[in-house]
């Protein structure tokens, strides 16, 4: 039976069944005990023995009031509470189990702590579901402005090339006049649907990189013929240099795209002076540096210029304000940076693509394109269902000294092809309701190199009109020395010419 003293302190302290109770005598010696000790999970103890040698946890106790030590584990499944009462000449220690409690405890901590992770983990999702969303969203803007900005912005130089045409047509302007403002918007438009195709990928799958070796003085000449009227005609004077190699391995597609916009800006946002694009090779960077002496940009909006959409009002000239943006996209996939290093209203502004440099395959120098020798007496196949481009084509091709046929259709290629040997192939993709991969097989049988033009390919494309057997891919828009080159690299490698 437990003591009185014992039972008034548990009914008080509200503590149920399952405890054991020690009688120890002033020396903290166990004299006696009530209830049952394996119930807790310890052994009965002996008599006599000093309290804290059966409960080491009292050791460090002083036995003189009482106290309690919540939750001590008797064993590895028991737990109990001691109370510690204390009275004249005998004295008590009680164990009230708390086992099922503890448990209780330890699952709800268990329960707390996984809910907690749970809700964490759902947290992180909903962050996670929201910044998707808002991408989601910004990309559905961005697309939305494009659209707006595209129609907006075609129309002023389609504009101008309808109107000129038209002057020209009747008679009613120099021709070297509307020729050149037709020129300019051409240009303009180009450059437009070029940012543009660029635009459309990157969202859809990503920029793919193809490296080239090139010669930059030869990639200057070609930049700054595509430039050289915008600047004759502000005045600006159009100034390239470059130090060190002169080969370099690049994505040459891309870093004339990028190298194209800023200069096109430089010029644009320039009154007066000169616009310079510099190269030099520091620290395993090709370093492209665009200066020029124009408006300048304030401090507070430099940091904005690269983000889609974003133009400076004030530098009133035509824009679309993703030139920039772009321009930055394909850096970052080129490894490289496109900054803005300096700028400032009284001196202009510095832009610097940093490319980082590709270790060469070949220590070869690129040849002139004009010292390839094989179109002298050949003759080429044109196939394009554009007369304008026929005409395009057969005028680029003028220096080659090849002997030049065209065809409109598939129908009068093979026509022709019945008739006239040629030694080499190009069409266009889309002729009129057919394509030409499904023309390949009948080329083919010729035996002479057969190559596509396409709209800015993918390389992913590439790769597969190779697959189809097209020889070699020409990107359109075209430009005149890479047309040249492809053609006279092909016939330089024709099987049939070699033989
Ligand atoms: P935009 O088609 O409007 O030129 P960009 O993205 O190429 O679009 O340029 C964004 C804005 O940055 C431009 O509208 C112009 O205000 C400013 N900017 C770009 N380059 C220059 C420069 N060389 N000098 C002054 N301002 C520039």
């Amino acid at each position: 039976m437990l003591p009185e003293i014992v039972k008034d302190f548990l009914l008080t302290h509200k503590e149920g069944r399952n405890c054991l109770c020690l009688a120890i005598n002033q020396k903290h010696h166990i004299i006696q005990y009530f209830g049952s000790a394996h119930r807790l999970g310890v052994q009965p103890p002996q008599f006599e023995m000093p309290v804290s040698d059966y409960l080491p946890i009292l050791q460090t106790e002083t036995f003189e009031s009482n106290f309690e030590i919540p939750f001590y584990n008797t064993s590895e499944n028991s737990v109990c509470t001691i109370y510690f009462i204390k009275q004249k000449s005998i004295s008590f220690v009680v164990m009230v189990d708390k086992s099922e409690i503890f448990r209780v405890t330890q699952k709800y901590q268990q329960f707390a702590h996984e809910d907690n992770i749970s809700k964490n983990k759902f947290k992180r999702l909903a962050q996670e579901l929201e910044v998707a969303k808002q991408e989601l969203k910004k990309s559905d803007r961005e697309k939305a402005t494009l659209i707006a900005m595209l129609s907006h912005e075609l129309g002023t130089p389609l504009t101008s090339i309808l109107g000129y045409s038209e002057l020209l047509l009747r008679n009613e302007i120099n021709n070297k006049k509307g020729l050149e403002v037709i020129h300019k918007s051409a240009n303009h438009l180009k450059h437009l649907i070029e940012n543009t195709l660029i635009f459309g990928r990157s969202e859809a799958q990503g920029l793919q990189i193809q490296l080239n070796e090139i010669s930059i003085q030869s990639l200057f000449n070609e930049i700054k013929a595509t430039l050289l009227s915008m600047a004759q005609n502000k005045g600006i004077n159009l100034q390239m240099f470059h130090k060190g190699a002169d080969i370099v391995t690049i994505d040459v597609t891309r870093t004339k795209q990028i190298l194209i916009n800023l200069l096109n800006n430089a010029i644009k946002y320039t009154e007066s002076g000169t616009v310079e694009l510099k190269f030099s090779i520091i620290k395993n960077n090709c370093v492209f540096s665009v200066i020029d002496t124009g408006l300048g940009i304030s401090k507070d909006l430099q940091k904005t210029i690269f983000d889609p959409w974003q133009r400076i009002e004030e530098n009133s000239e035509s824009g679309s304000g993703i030139g920039l943006f772009i321009s930055q996209k394909l850096a970052k996939a080129m490894g490289g940076k496109l900054k803005l290093k300096y700028s400032s209203k009284e001196f202009g502004s510095i832009f610097q693509l940093l490319i980082p440099v590709q270790r060469s395959r070949t220590k070869q120098t690129l040849k002139d394109p004009k010292a390839y020798l094989p179109c002298n007496n050949k003759s080429i196949l044109v196939i394009d269902d554009d007369q304008d481009i026929l005409d395009l084509i057969a005028a680029m091709l003028q220096p080659c000294h090849l002997k030049i046929h065209t065809a409109i259709d598939a129908e009068a290629a093979f026509k022709l092809l019945s008739k006239t040997k040629v030694d080499i192939i190009l069409t266009d993709y889309n002729l009129g309701s057919v394509k030409a991969s499904s023309l390949v097989t009948r080329f083919k049988k010729l035996d002479i190199p057969l190559l596509l033009m396409s709209a800015l390919p993918s390389e992913t494309n590439k790769q597969k009109y190779i697959q189809q057997g097209f020889d070699a891919i020409i990107n359109k828009p075209l430009n005149s020395q890479n047309l040249q080159k492809t053609i006279t690299n092909s016939l330089s490698q024709s099987k049939s010419l070699l033989n």
